[in-house]
């Protein structure tokens, strides 16, 4: 059977270009820490996988740490910065919409006594910058809010948070450190890291056509972070373990295409979302978009079935060969209705109505047509 991936936001497919220089790297087996010929050859490979990813970034050398993902850049950022003021009572402002890795770690900091005022989107899923600076106090040391959201893809104002805080001294004289999770931004980035004014962004390998098990952490030079792990000095001494080379090496490659060809790619899968939106209005015209029209990502769009059970439909759709999910991949198995829509508004039926399509690299205007006929075909409209 024919089958069309219409989960980008999930993961990606490896680009093939990614898979080859991977495979001239899988053999290499020195441990990078050390000092001999073997070690050499892998640690020249990590020297040049980062060259080409903070290229990509627009930072420094040093200003990259690689870890196995976002998950682990999002722990890292977090938890990093609260040890770093161990003893002190310290407070963090969030947003309600966050991927589980940073929800789940501010609930464990909170459990452990650290204090995180949440903000809530409004009902188009966009948070308000106004908001977050609003919810800054005297002790607080950390900001963490996404580039973008990857239920709804709606891209969040990061530049206005960054200038915000740049006049929130706290009490430990200096202004808090500003975290963003940008997994979904990172590949239609466009610009510099500076520019997104953040001191601390996280991002993963496998949304961005490299490997699982792979991403980054850009760490401002200067930024008040320690090691949540300890062992060796790998990473600046920030991310202790002997280093993922083939996953660092994907990663690069990965980073190097989306400088090259990023910007057509994005110009590319949003003309390609705009025509499946007005193909699907003409085969059941009352869907609703979860996140308005503006300030979407070109890959990601969020689509309310009126009266259709999601669960139901993506049963339905895979059945009939269509990849798609009901949100993040991470509680879609446990059926978890989606705390992001949740948070904008929906009641939990408008949220069980749900379904993210995304979309990327691979994907065709033939892949669309057959999504669409699916589509119909499960909606019951021959
Ligand atoms: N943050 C966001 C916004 C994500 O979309 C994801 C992946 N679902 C993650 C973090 C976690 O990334 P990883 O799978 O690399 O741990």
């Amino acid at each position: 059977m024919k089958r069309v991936y219409l989960d980008y936001a999930a993961s990606t497919p490896i680009d093939k270009r990614v898979s080859k220089v991977a495979k001239a790297a899988f053999l290499k087996f020195g441990n990078p820490g050390s000092l001999h010929f073997w070690g050499q050859e892998s640690i020249s490979l990590i020297d040049q996988s980062r060259q080409k990813s903070v290229d990509f970034l627009g930072c420094q050398f040093n200003e990259l740490i690689f870890t196995s993902g976002a998950t682990e850049s999002n722990n890292l950022a977090i938890r990093g910065v609260v040890k770093y003021f161990k003893d002190q009572k310290v407070h963090i402002v969030s947003t309600a919409i966050e991927h589980k890795s940073v929800l789940e770690t501010l609930k464990d900091l909170e459990n452990e006594g650290v204090e995180v005022s949440y903000v809530k989107p409004n009902k188009f899923g966009l948070i308000s910058a106004l908001d977050v600076i609003s919810k800054v106090k005297d002790n607080t040391v950390l900001v963490s809010v996404m580039a973008a959201n990857n239920e709804t893809g709606v891209i969040q104002p990061i530049k206005e948070i960054g200038e915000g805080l740049k006049d929130k001294k706290n009490i430990f004289s200096f202004f808090p450190i500003f975290h963003s999770d940008i997994t979904q931004l990172a590949k239609y980035m466009n610009g510099d890291i500076y520019d997104l004014g953040v001191d601390l962004a996280s991002f993963s390998g496998h949304k961005l056509s490299a490997f699982k098990g792979v991403g980054g952490l850009y760490i401002k030079s200067g930024t008040k972070i320690l090691p949540i792990l300890s062992g060796g000095s790998q990473e600046f001494k920030k991310r202790p373990g002997t280093e993922n080379i083939l996953g660092i090496v994907s990663l690069a490659k990965a980073l190097e295409i989306l400088k090259e060809e990023g910007r057509e790619e994005e110009k590319k899968v949003n003309r390609l979302k705009q025509y499946f939106l007005k193909e699907l209005k003409k085969i059941k015209s009352d869907f609703v978009l979860n996140s308005g029209q503006e300030n979407i990502l070109a890959h990601i769009v969020n689509i309310r079935f009126k009266g259709e059970k999601s669960d139901e439909l993506l049963v339905k759709f895979d059945l009939e060969g269509l990849a798609v999910s009901a949100g993040s991949a991470c509680t879609s198995r446990a059926l978890i209705p989606s705390h992001v829509l949740l948070s904008m508004g929906l009641s939990e039926e408008e949220v069980r109505e749900s379904i993210r399509f995304s979309f990327g690299r691979e994907t065709t205007k033939r892949d669309l047509n057959m999504a669409l006929r699916v589509i119909k075909k499960v909606l019951g409209r021959f």
